[in-house]
């Protein structure tokens, strides 16, 4: 069996290190023994979002965002059709606001999103930029991911279910403690870090996610993430005092 690996606009959607999260979710697969395979989606190209296991969609300026939004409105119907058959999708920062109804920018220029997911993006008055601490829940055990963020846009999401809840930084919008986003197996960010790179526990639950939509059910064999842990559980302590 292969798991086949979507990276949508990798040359655009590039900021901050987020390939990162491209890096770690393909290398503990290979590490367990999985064939993995890797597409790289940019302006123009085709894909069928129902032939992939994993989608990762990165963040990346106004500036990109705006030159992307026309193509990726193209692909709105495959992608949602792909989302209720519970493709796992990692969407971080910018491409997270791309997924719901729109990103108005400090411009006051509303940039179109695919609205699958019922949540809108404000630019603030300042950046939100720092470490974050969030406390989140992965198949009912609870999780401290961190990372760092660095976006001015705020994200309000209504009804839809949070990635977690912020224990230290801002998260959505600095207001409501919410970090994130989720929607069937779309999980939705705004941690950089990259984030599945410090967060072993994440990265390992959307590759359960994707293995097990392809009807594989086995466990994960373990992997030695003795300093990863410790240096999450570092950042936490800081972050928390
Ligand atoms: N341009 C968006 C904002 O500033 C997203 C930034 C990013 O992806 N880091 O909110």
């Amino acid at each position: 069996m292969k798991i086949k690996v979507c990276h949508l606009y990798p040359d655009l959607l590039n900021l901050y290190g987020d390939r990162g999260n491209v890096l770690a979710f393909v290398q503990r697969c290979r590490w367990r023994g999985w064939r993995v395979e890797v597409t790289e989606i940019n302006l123009g190209d085709p894909v069928n979002f129902a032939d992939m296991d994993f989608l990762f969609i990165g963040g990346g300026s106004d500036r990109e965002q705006n030159l992307i939004a026309a193509d990726m409105s193209k692909r709105v119907e495959n992608l949602n059709q792909a989302i209720e058959n519970k493709l796992v999708v990692l969407a971080i920062c910018g491409g997270y606001q791309l997924l719901g109804k729109y990103y108005r920018t400090p411009e006051g220029k509303e940039i179109p999103g695919l609205g699958l997911l019922d949540i809108y993006t404000v630019a603030g008055a300042a950046r939100l930029i720092g470490n974050v601490a969030v406390e989140a829940e992965l198949a009912g055990k609870k999780t401290m991911l961190v990372g760092f963020e660095n976006h001015g846009g705020k994200t309000f999401i209504n009804q839809t279910m949070p990635l977690g809840k912020v224990v230290s930084g801002n998260g959505n919008n600095g207001i409501d403690g919410t970090e994130g986003a989720r929607h069937n197996n779309v999980f939705c960010s705004y941690l950089h870090g990259p984030l599945l790179p410090k967060n072993p526990a994440l990265t390992d639950y959307l590759i359960t996610l994707a293995l097990e939509r392809k009807g594989y059910d086995g466990e994960l064999t373990e992997l030695d993430d003795y300093f990863e842990e410790r240096a999450n559980e570092a950042m936490v302590k800081r972050l928390l005092g």
